[in-house]
């Protein structure tokens, strides 16, 4: 139950995570795509992950545990024009290397803002967790933002554009507004959480 979740700890990079023990589900996107209100959507809980923040401040990873040993990491968001190259480039390893190397990382969630989905960032971090051997499940944001055909039309075509990238890739829509498709993003993610 996701409900339950609760805060955790904040790591300022991937060294400091918790033990690799139990099981972990990590959710990434660029800044601004809805990832905070996505995560307090799924877990009813308004001010789980901060919503908002102020764009360009260093972003802690940010750990919630939904059950013993069950843990959901918000990774921060990506994408920022201000950050310097050479400490994008240092995230990108680390972060490689949490997809690669980290044991209890069961799985990988992909925001992404409908209206301007698969982003070569997004697309990164969709190529890099297949290489990783990990399940993705990608959630088109602010679903309500489009009108149903352009919804539909949207699902369709990053649908078709991921099925290039091979891979267990699931793709939905989403919308923290109305809570469209929380219980199926849930539901899979749980899977995951609880094999
Ligand atoms: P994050 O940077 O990825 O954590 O994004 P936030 O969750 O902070 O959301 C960024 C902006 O998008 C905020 O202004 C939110 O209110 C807005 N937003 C997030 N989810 C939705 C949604 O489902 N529908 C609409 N219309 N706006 C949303």
């Amino acid at each position: 139950d996701f409900r339950r979740a609760k805060y955790l700890l904040s790591a300022p990079d991937i060294s400091f995570l918790p033990p690799d023990t139990g099981i972990e589900v990590a959710f990434a996107g660029r800044s601004n795509a809805g990832k905070s209100s996505a995560l307090n959507t799924m877990t009813d809980q308004k001010g789980l992950a901060k919503t908002s923040k102020t764009p360009g401040r260093t972003q802690m990873i940010n750990l919630f545990e939904v059950a013993e040993d069950r843990r959901l990491v918000d990774l921060p968001g990506y994408g920022f024009a201000q950050v310097p190259l050479e400490m994008k480039k240092k995230w990108q390893k680390a972060l490689a290397e949490y997809l690669e190397k980290r044991r209890c990382l069961r799985g990988v969630v992909v925001m992404m803002d409908c209206r301007h989905p698969l982003k070569d960032l997004d697309a990164n971090m969709v190529r890099w967790s297949v290489a990783a051997d990990l399940p993705v499940l990608v959630l088109l944001t602010k679903a309500d933002k489009l009108k149903q055909a352009a919804k539909q039309k949207t699902l369709r075509d990053v649908k078709a554009e991921l099925t290039e990238f091979g891979g267990e890739i699931k793709v939905q829509l989403f919308s923290s507004l109305k809570g469209t498709g929380r219980g199926e993003a849930i539901a899979h993610i749980g899977r995951w959480l609880d094999p």
